[in-house]
């Protein structure tokens, strides 16, 4: 499924992420620089898809993501006391069939708005190595506050990653991206589909977590953090690496954004999907629309995978196409979102209409 070389791969650290980078690395022309930087430039150019009511829909759309305090929460000590007053911690739900038992924790991540689910072992691994630990029961925004000004010590990016002893299963979750949004990128309302989609993230979390810990389990609710989501999606089944560096499903292509939650639950895993693997593998060799509509050339084009990264954000020792983040990030910038070029264009998100921002705007 990956061709790893054992000697090159290290676990990842998270403070390598650009999102983290720009704070620290001062090589990066990117340096101290975030979405916000060319933000005024762009209301002011009024660029179609650029308006104040286009980032204001994209910063709305974080909402929940970044205020919702108990979203990446691992425990659930004083949490939702919904007036129960019931100790849920106290027992353990008892499970005797575990096959009918995993499909009902996959039948409550649906009901809870995931699009796609499956459940894979833990792999050391794809946990980082290190990375930033929030506090208990912070939103954030909150957490991320003195980060984000610069203010907070490298140190607190560098945080060692242990998973709790017990803690050997993840579920993993894909959430859908809008169709119509997407297909502007790398305008606004395609960022706001992104925002959106996190902030759906942290609800399916927050609610199939505490699902968990009244079971008498435990959760570790994760967005980006904590691990590498994509590897842990390929073991839990749910698609292919693509060579825009993205997860890619049978469903739904790159257009999903991925969640996960760790727990001691007695799931049966998913295997790795191979057929669509072996099909993504030849299908992205002679395909390349995400390099072409990368404006940056953050996306090789060059035929075959290497073990060869970028830069200190690509992590080493697997055979891949290696994206140029540090490019991928300066077009961010530039942009003042995230951009979504290469999966709007991806025939794997099976977009049907191209639409400009006004006609978005303008569809009912
Ligand atoms: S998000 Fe945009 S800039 Fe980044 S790799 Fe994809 S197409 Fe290129
Ligand atoms: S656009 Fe083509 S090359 Fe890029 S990830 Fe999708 S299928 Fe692969």
């Amino acid at each position: 499924m990956y061709e790893i070389d054992e000697v090159k791969y290290h676990r990842f650290k998270q403070k390598n992420n650009m999102l983290f980078r720009r704070l620290w690395d001062k090589s990066l022309s990117t340096y101290n620089q975030m979405l916000d930087t060319n933000l005024e430039k762009h209301i002011e150019s009024k660029k179609d898809g650029y308006s104040r009511i286009d980032f204001a829909l994209v910063a709305a759309g974080w909402t929940v993501y970044e205020k919702f305090p108990y979203a990446f929460t691992w425990e659930g000590k004083d949490l939702m006391d919904i007036g129960y007053g019931v100790n849920w911690m106290k027992s353990k739900h008892i499970i005797e069939n575990r096959e009918s038992f995993t499909k009902t924790i996959k039948k409550a991540a649906k009901l809870y708005g995931a699009s796609l689910v499956g459940i894979a072992d833990v792999n050391e691994k794809w946990i980082y190595k290190t990375g930033f630990i929030r506090p208990l029961q912070a939103s954030e925004a909150e957490a991320k506050q003195e980060v984000r000004k610069g203010k907070a010590a490298d140190s607190i990016y560098d945080q060692p990653i242990d998973l709790p002893n017990g803690i050997n299963k993840v579920i993993v979750m894909a959430v859908e991206m809008d169709e119509d949004a997407i297909s502007t990128a790398p305008t606004q309302p395609a960022a706001a589909a992104s925002a959106i989609a996190y902030s759906k993230i942290a609800f399916i979390i927050s609610c199939l977590g505490e699902f968990v810990r009244n079971l008498g389990y435990r959760a570790i609710q994760c967005g980006n953090d904590t691990a590498l989501s994509i590897p842990l999606a390929i073991d839990a089944g749910l698609g292919a690496l693509g060579r825009n560096g993205l997860l890619l499903t049978p469903e739904l292509g790159p257009r999903v954004r991925i969640c996960k939650i760790f727990t001691d639950l007695p799931l049966i895993s998913d295997e790795p999907n191979q057929r669509f693997i072996e099909k993504i593998k030849n299908y992205c060799k002679n395909c390349s629309k995400c390099a072409e509509a990368c404006e940056n050339d953050a996306i090789t084009k060059n035929e075959n995978p290497t073990f060869t990264p970028t830069s200190i954000s690509n992590n080493p020792g697997v055979k891949k196409y290696y994206v140029d983040v540090e490019k991928c990030f300066e077009f961010w910038v530039e942009n003042s979102s995230d951009c979504g070029n290469c999966i709007m264009v991806c025939p794997f998100s099976k977009i049907k209409e191209f639409l400009s921002p006004s006609e978005f705007w303008n569809k009912t």
